[in-house]
């Protein structure tokens, strides 16, 4: 079999095997499309079974999870954990609640994470959990009933050297804090068994902004190698949380304007660019709706719907918010509108289509893996530190994470142009992360 047939077989088999799992196929097939020079440069991966292995969850965790609510009703959610791959180091990767969460979602995540943590050059393996959970208009009661019970179970199946989770969509400080607390009474014991914890009980300084400053500086790295930069551009990013405010305020920094953001339910637009910290105050401190934004900014306008937000004209693109949000539609009026640079922030949030648009059109395309991944870098970080028993500054897990991301832009660079695609990041994103796994697990055996 060439490589080619090889990708081809081992994808009939993915989809035979995991029937209607539309975002775990897309995933699967974007990442081993960009392989086949790769595959055939190492027969010997073949030989030995490695992308059947690869493409195979080690294990998948799913579970009840019961709790009441505040009238005193009995819910029923579903949760879940994937340990994907640990050959390079315990499973890490973050835990989302929310409505849309299926094995899929939960499965093409964990895929994922298996290179975007390679890549940081950090020891973690590939995981992610969730559930079908939302925290959105539940009381934090609801919220810490839901976390207690959903731990009780997860508890079982984790530790600081098997399997470390932290925070995704719909999980910030306060359920990590809820998750916390819960292990620790399980287990009596005070460990780094989750990150993006608070600072007052074993986080990082700098996790927090890590993911939305890290998306900048790979931006930063691939504007440069291009002959741009932030400096005068108009930004868009898409969301409000985590990722999207800090991604929005590093873009200020290096001198952009932001001029549009998002929730689940609209976007709000000023051209005159965006007065981020009532964006952060509103979403993050007062977990309110993101059109609120407007009733005490008189230039800025909203509109309804999420996919509105791509028809602003921009240079650059920061989609943040979720999987699948841009797609040909959309890229191709970015396109239009003469948008130069998409980064992204969120995990695959570009379809195929749309990649395929951007990058024919020679618009810089950022990659979610590589992009993205000063998030998990700097929760490995943390564990570093919960390990050492010791708090590096602010300014010093900056300039880690900054050195991280620049070496993964460069890593990506160069492995897209050794194997004969230069400037595809995504490719080199692909082949960088996936060639230290795949060496890792031809010395380890089939296992
Ligand atoms: P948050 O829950 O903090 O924020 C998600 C934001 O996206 C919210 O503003 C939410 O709006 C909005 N949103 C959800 N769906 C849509 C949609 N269809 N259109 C527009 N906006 C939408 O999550 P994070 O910021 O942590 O995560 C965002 C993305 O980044 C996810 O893809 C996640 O996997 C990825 N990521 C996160 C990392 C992290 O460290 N947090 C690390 C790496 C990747 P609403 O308020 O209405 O819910």
């Amino acid at each position: 079999m060439n490589a080619n047939e090889y990708i081809e077989s081992v994808l009939a088999t993915v989809k035979k095997r995991n029937p209607g799992e539309s975002e775990f196929h897309q995933a699967v097939e974007e990442v081993l499309e960009t392989l086949k020079p790769v595959l055939e440069a190492h027969p010997e991966y073949q030989a030995a079974g490695l992308i059947e292995r690869l493409v195979e969850p080690e294990r998948i965790i799913k579970f009840r999870v019961p709790w009441v609510d505040d009238s005193g009703k009995v819910q029923v959610n579903r949760g879940y954990r994937i340990q994907f791959n640990n050959a390079i180091g315990p499973y890490k990767g973050g835990l989302r609640f929310r409505e849309n969460v299926t094995e899929s979602v939960i499965k093409f995540l964990g895929f994922e994470q298996i290179f975007k943590n390679s890549l940081t050059s950090l020891p973690i393996g590939g995981g992610k959990g969730g559930s079908d959970f939302d925290p959105k208009g539940k009381s934090d009661g609801e919220v810490m009933r839901f976390c207690q019970s959903f731990m009780t179970e997860l508890s079982k199946y984790i530790g600081p050297d098997t399997d470390v989770p932290a925070g995704d969509i719909g999980v910030g400080a306060r359920e990590i804090g809820f998750l916390y607390g819960q292990y620790k009474r399980l287990t009596d014991t005070y460990t780094g068994v989750l990150t993006g914890k608070g600072l007052t009980y074993g986080g990082s300084l700098a996790r927090k902004e890590a993911t939305g400053f890290g998306v900048c500086y790979f931006t930063k790295e691939m504007l440069k190698a291009n002959g741009k930069s932030f400096d005068g551009s108009t930004v868009v990013v898409s969301g409000s949380g985590n990722v999207a405010i800090y991604a929005a305020f590093k873009a200020t920094e290096y001198g952009a304007k932001v001029v549009a953001m998002s929730d689940s339910n609209g976007y709000i637009y000023d051209a005159n660019g965006l007065d981020l910290e009532a964006v952060r105050v509103l979403k993050e401190e007062k977990r309110a709706r993101i059109k609120e934004y407007v009733a005490d900014h008189p230039t800025a306008t909203y509109a309804d719907g999420c996919s509105g937000i791509w028809t602003v004209k921009c240079d650059i693109a920061l989609p943040c918010a979720t999987q699948n949000e841009i797609d040909e539609d959309s890229a191709n009026k970015l396109i239009a509108n003469g948008c130069c640079c998409v980064c992204e922030g969120a995990n695959m949030p570009s379809t195929p289509g749309a990649i395929a648009a951007f990058q024919n059109a020679g618009v810089f395309f950022g990659p979610a893996k590589a992009a993205n991944a000063g998030g998990v870098a700097t929760s490995a970080l943390e564990m570093s530190q919960n390990s050492m028993r010791y708090s590096w500054t602010f300014e010093e897990v900056d300039a880690k994470l900054h050195d991280i991301m620049v070496n993964i832009f460069k890593n990506c660079e160069a492995a897209a142009a050794r194997y004969g695609m230069p400037g595809n990041y995504a490719a080199g994103a692909n082949i960088a992360g996936f060639l230290k796994v795949a060496d890792a697990m031809m010395a380890q055996g089939v296992v």
